[in-house]
């Protein structure tokens, strides 16, 4: 069977993570395909899912209400799906919120992150990022970004600035604080198809 990922396809960054798993799937080292995830019954044919960025209120609206979210629930319970969540998609990830938003979090990952960490001032900003496992920096896009506040159990930092932890790693999960999918740069996504 093909390797198959799917993308939330709800709201926020769809089409950039598509087009990212797409261009490293035209690479020769990776075989595979990524689709659009919509409905809940796609969600057991699936091997991987990315939660794109978005506003991570209204995603876990949806999600609770298509469906998904119950059935991504109980592939995260037999540990048999990867999933990478970015920026919102990261907070949906996390075990428990530091900001009181009522968001139905899918609590994959032993975490917990602060929704919109920056403020204001640096609603927006780019900063290159050492990450565990990268060699060269990898340059971080952050948009009303979250923090991961706190970490505990099997959940491994990644990634760190002055303000705090950016990108955190659970056995076949993995929370970005950021986003990948709005750079060139590939090195996320292929760290996440070697978690497939
Ligand atoms: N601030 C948003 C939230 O918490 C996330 C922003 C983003 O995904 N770019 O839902």
């Amino acid at each position: 069977m093909t390797t198959t990922v799917g993308v939330l396809s709800i709201q926020g960054a769809v089409a950039e993570h598509l087009d990212s798993m797409r261009r490293l799937f035209t690479k020769p080292a990776y075989k595979g395909q990524a689709v659009l995830l919509r409905t809940p019954e796609q969600v057991e044919d699936l091997d991987g899912v990315i939660l794109p960025g978005g506003e991570s209120t209204t995603i876990s609206r949806i999600l609770e209400r298509s469906g998904i979210g119950p059935q991504l629930r109980t592939r995260i319970a037999n540990d048999d799906i990867a999933i990478m969540g970015t920026c919102a998609g990261c907070v949906l990830l996390a075990k428990t919120l530091a900001d009181p938003t009522k968001v139905t979090l899918l609590e994959a990952m032993d975490m917990e992150v602060r929704r919109n960490a920056f403020g204001r001032q640096k609603e927006s900003f780019e900063r290159p990022l050492q990450i565990k496992g990268l060699r060269k920096p990898f340059p971080g896009v952050f948009i009303r970004a979250p923090l991961i506040t706190r970490t505990w159990g099997d959940c491994e930092v990644l990634a760190e600035i002055d303000e705090g932890v950016v990108m955190a790693r659970q056995g076949k999960f993995l929370g970005v604080a950021f986003h990948p999918e709005l750079t060139d740069d590939l090195r996320i996504h292929q760290l996440f198809y070697k978690m497939l």
